[in-house]
């Protein structure tokens, strides 16, 4: 019998898969391999890390080289070597030959077309002309982008589409000192995960100090690729460019041989990886591929199908009936600190297809949270309630994401329902897992939901619910909630939901969250069981705030939509000073704000000038830190990032009051008060305290929370954006210090006019000018931020001098106090 020829076109993935796999399958074969460009079966995907420096050798790039692989596998590996022409009928390839320009033909039995996908370059405007711009597919275009940046020395690179290329390149690019802009078209990097998993990755590259802009493309480049202008209208100025906006199918040979095509252009296969003649096959980013969840046509450009379909049509052309049954697009990428992974269908997708989906957030630690080193993941899973099906998940975090995105795109193609993720047995011990590994946390919410123990509602629709008037409890520690949350919502922390169950409406929807979700079910489940309509925020607030104001778990200013705005961190003091800690405090696996609140009380415990050493694996630690050192007027004196385990030294008070000796016990002699009540006769006691104990030279701080907050309204209406309820709730509550009622014999207004006539008479202040000499005798008056928020008062309400912020900054003051009155 004559042996086989078998030509393969492409050298690289699927073609020297497809080549050394058959030779395996049939040692006596002629095998053909035809690559254009020099190399052969190179680490594409190394490509990035090399310009970068990650990876120093380039040889190590070749995974295999052209004698080797003709030693090795009897393979007649011909590089320069480009397939111009299939002549089907006859079964002839024509190749050229790169080096010498002279054309030849070959005769086949069987093709394997493996050409790849190549870089899209849309015709912008001065896109020929930019000479510092670059694509990178192959080794000789990772040699020129490194030679460019050895030469030029670069300072400001822009990378021009945040796919995984883009990205990664941008990492490199900063790796190596640059100073990196990324322009994405979309609202977001990263296009397999959805926004509020990329939300994460946006934080995270602007704390890196990439410039990122989203939602903008690229109208002309100028000044020879020196000046990007957006279609914004704004423009870059730039010494690299990296063009990294997707990849098109490799498909010439293929259209111009008259085999069909899918309608994204990619080759057309069938189950066998074989196009429409019989004698062809095709493999790789050159095909279009059944999606494995959704049995539609899809591109998913990756090294691992690739590789896998090389080895199938190898085995099908030596008489094997092998069947690829799809991509699940399962993919990971570094993004710099972080890594991101998805598998399967994302929520754009399932969209996009009218798929009936279910949605699930969660954000367990990556391992147990009392061993170093955990944090955070945040997952996302998309599932069907009714069918179980998985339809795909995401995560992102800094350990751990890879093997949760391969445990459940493996627990998807062995066709698993979602409630039997709770059934896997995963390997555990601390440094790894926890007991409940995340994979088994998403299957027993699933369980949850789909039987009807929980429900759920996403972040996107919590605003909406709260303008149409539902009732939100915060179940966070008041602490917390003070720092930030979701506008419009009560706090009721949820060890106190059984005292205060009163409080909660029973003809009402009610909805909660906390600040990952276990607060927010315990408590659900406690409401639900009482008899309430009780729904969880999917993702809690931590999700809502990834997308609502990321920067941030601190308090700030509130924006024209209600959400925060981060106020600027403050810079370390004094970096270089070495301090002996007296306390040291590892927070490790705590997620925001918890390494803020183990901050506060561990600080609580030292005495002015002694310093604590605080280690938190929380990313929005290294922020949040500086923003409360700032307000609680600590010092921060060094802030260190060590492969994400952040180490602050805080100082307690003001370096310049740091004391010779740092023993020396504050003060203590200072005056907290608290005015709850908004009753004349209490505020009146409240100033006269206060004024009392700052003529004697204390410090007093006046917190002024709920219904105390009406003491400080001024007297005229001020025109601020309200809803409904709150223009409602303020028309209600007393304006200002002249319209409160007294606690006793109010006599509906008649006894505050009689108190006020006999103060005058008796020479004693009216309580307005009690406030105005307090403040003048530097009595700090503050209202409280949450009170503010639930009662609706906005800033532009209250009376000149008054601060606003939260229970942390009053916690703060009674430090140093030696009493704590509650009015
Ligand atoms: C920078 C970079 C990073 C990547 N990172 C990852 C990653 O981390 N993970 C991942 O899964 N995937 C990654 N990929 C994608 C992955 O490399 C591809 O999916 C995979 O290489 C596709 O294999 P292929 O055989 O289809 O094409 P390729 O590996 O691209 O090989 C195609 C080859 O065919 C040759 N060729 C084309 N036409 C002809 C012709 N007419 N005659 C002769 N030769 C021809 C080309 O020169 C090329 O060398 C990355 C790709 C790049 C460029």
């Amino acid at each position: 019998m004559k042996n086989k020829k078998v030509i393969i076109i492409g050298g690289v993935a699927g073609g020297a898969s497809a080549a050394t796999r058959l030779r395996r399958m049939d040692e006596f074969a002629e095998i053909i391999m035809l690559e254009r460009g020099e190399f052969i079966s190179f680490a594409n995907c190394g490509l990035p890390y090399y310009i970068g420096g990650v990876i120093t050798s380039r040889d190590a790039l070749l995974v295999q080289s052209v004698e080797g692989m003709r030693r090795d596998f009897n393979i007649d590996v011909r590089n320069f070597s480009e397939a111009i022409n299939i002549d089907r009928e006859k079964k002839v390839l024509t190749v050229k030959n790169l080096v010498n320009n002279e054309e030849y033909q070959e005769t086949y039995d069987y093709l394997v077309i493996s050409t790849g996908a190549f870089p899209v370059k849309p015709p912008i405007k001065g896109i020929d002309e930019a000479e510092t711009l670059f694509t990178l597919r192959n080794i000789p275009d990772m040699d020129n982008i490194k030679a460019y940046i050895n030469k030029f020395k670069p300072k400001r690179a822009t990378v021009i589409g945040a796919g995984f290329i883009g990205i990664e390149m941008a990492e490199n690019l900063h790796h190596l000192g640059i100073d990196v802009s990324i322009v994405e078209m979309a609202n977001q990097v990263m296009a397999p995960v959805d926004f509020e998993i990329a939300q994460v990755l946006h934080q995270h590259m602007i704390d890196k100090k990439v410039n990122l802009v989203l939602s903008d493309g690229v109208k002309e480049f100028k000044n020879k690729g020196k000046e990007i202008v957006l279609t914004s209208g704004k423009s870059l100025d730039t010494d690299l460019i990296i063009f990294a906006i997707g990849v098109r199918p490799e498909n010439f040979l293929a259209k111009e041989a008259g085999l069909k095509l899918g309608e994204r252009g990619g080759i057309w296969v069938d189950d066998n990886l074989k196009t429409t003649d019989d004698s062809i096959y095709a493999i790789g980013d050159a095909i279009e591929v059944k999606d494995f969840i959704t049995k539609s046509e899809a591109m998913i450009p990756l090294a691992g199908p690739a590789n896998k379909q090389g080895r199938i049509v190898a085995d099908n052309i030596c008489g094997l009936n092998k069947e690829y049954d799809g991509s699940m697009g399962t993919s990971v990428a570094k993004v710099f600190d972080l890594i991101v992974g998805s598998t399967g269908n994302n929520e754009k997708i399932l969209k996009h297809k009218n798929i009936d989906y279910s949605v699930i957030h969660i954000h367990p630690g990556s391992h147990a949270g009392y061993y170093p080193g955990a944090s955070t993941i945040s997952m996302k899973l998309l599932y069907n309630k009714e069918t179980e099906q998985i339809y795909g998940a995401q995560a992102v975090g800094m350990e751990g994401v890879d093997k949760r995105i391969d445990v459940i795109a493996t627990a998807i193609r062995a066709g698993m329902k979602v409630t039997e993720l709770k059934d896997l047995e995963l390997s555990y011990a601390p440094p790894f897992s926890s007991a409940k590994d995340p994979v088994n946390m998403l299957g027993f919410v699933a369980d949850n939901i789909i039987n009807g123990i929980v429900e759920t509602v996403q972040y996107s629709e919590i605003d909406e619910l709260i303008q149409e008037g539902a009732f939100v409890i915060d179940a966070r520690d008041d602490i917390e909630n003070t720092f930030a949350t979701i506008p419009g919502t009560v706090n009721i922390p949820f060890p106190e939901i059984r005292n205060r169950i009163n409080e909660i409406p029973k003809d009402k929807k009610i909805f909660v969250f906390c600040q990952t979700g276990i607060r927010a079910y315990n408590t659900t489940r406690i409401l639900r069981q009482r008899g309430f309509e009780a729904y969880n925020l999917d993702g809690a607030f931590k999700t809502y705030q990834s997308v609502y104001h990321p920067d941030n778990c601190m308090p700030g200013e509130v924006d024209d939509l209600g959400k925060v705005v981060v106020e600027k961190s403050v810079e370390v003091e004094e970096k270089n000073i070495i301090y002996t800690p007296k306390l040291v405090v590892d927070a490790s696996g705590l997620q925001c704000p918890g390494p803020i609140i183990k901050t506060f009380k561990s600080l609580e415990s030292l005495n002015d000038g002694e310093v604590l050493e605080i280690t938190s694996t929380d990313p929005g630690f290294k922020k949040d830190v500086k923003s409360w050192v700032e307000k609680t007027n600590n010092t921060l004196l060094d802030l260190n990032d060590n492969k994400n385990i952040f180490t602050a030294k805080i100082l307690k008070g003001k370096i310049s009051s740091r004391p010779t000796n740092p023993v020396t016990k504050p003060s203590q002699e200072d005056s907290t008060i608290v005015v709850f009540s908004e009753d004349m006769d209490k505020a009146i006691a409240a100033f006269i305290i206060a004024q009392g104990a700052a003529s004697m030279g204390k410090k007093v701080s006046l917190f002024f929370t709920f219904w105390g907050l009406n003491i400080l309204r001024k007297p005229k209406k001020v025109r601020v954006k309200k809803s409904f309820i709150e223009k409602m709730f303020g028309a209600m509550m007393p304006r200002g210090s002249k319209k409160l009622p007294i606690s006793k014999m109010n006599m509906l207004g008649m006894g505050p006019k009689m108190i006020k006539s006999i103060m005058k008479k008796k020479n004693v202040d009216s309580l307005e000018t009690m406030i105005k000499s307090a403040m003048d005798l530097g009595v700090k008056i503050t209202a409280c931020a949450m009170s503010m928020d639930i009662m609706g008062i906005k800033k532009e309400e209250l009376i000149d001098g008054v601060e606003i912020a939260g229970v942390a900054t009053y916690l703060g003051d009674t430090t140093t106090a030696n009493h704590n009155l509650f009015i």
